[in-house]
């Protein structure tokens, strides 16, 4: 073997680390090095153990996830519908249920044409009025897709620290 720092032929060259190069030298230049250590550990990403492990974890996760996302309560799309209706069906006007509720009629109004969401006080102040429910769990669909995209990404990760 050819000492890779001084050219000399040995019979026997160890690893050494020269100024952070790794060089297989005679035991002359091996003074100058630090001693290796055997062959450089494989970068070690998670065992397929482990990978299984977290699938588990993301399955038995999601559904709270989902849960989460279920307990999203929102302002009905036919909000103005519900509460035109609730009204009429009790037989009280426009003016006196915005007096009930403490807003204003042109708020009502607006609100009843749809023209304006009500806010989350309002929400509850006409709901308990009117006996009717305003607000619906909802799944949304964009916390679904973002669920997924996570997901994903986790599992890129994984594949990642494979390679
Ligand atoms: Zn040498």
């Amino acid at each position: 073997m050819i000492c890779e720092l001084c050219g000399k032929n040995v019979t026997f060259c160890k690893k050494v680390t020269i100024e952070g190069v790794q060089l297989e030298v005679c035991s002359e230049c091996a003074k100058f090095g630090i001693e290796s250590k055997k062959a450089p550990e494989k970068k070690a990403g998670p065992t397929p153990v482990i990978t299984q492990r977290l699938e588990i974890r993301e399955k038995k996760s999601r559904p709270k996830d989902v849960l989460e996302g279920v307990g999203k309560e929102e302002l009905v799309e036919d909000f103005a519908v519900r509460i035109r209706n609730a009204r009429s069906s009790k037989g009280i006007s426009q003016k006196d249920l915005a007096m009930k509720i403490n807003e204003r009629q042109t708020v009502l109004s607006k609100i009843e044409t749809g023209q304006m969401r009500p806010d989350d006080k309002v929400i509850r102040k006409l709901e308990k009025e009117l006996g009717v429910k305003l607000r619906e769990k909802v799944v949304d669909t964009q916390i679904a897709k973002g669920m997924s995209t996570s997901a994903l990404t986790l599992a890129d990760l994984i594949r990642m620290q494979k390679d």
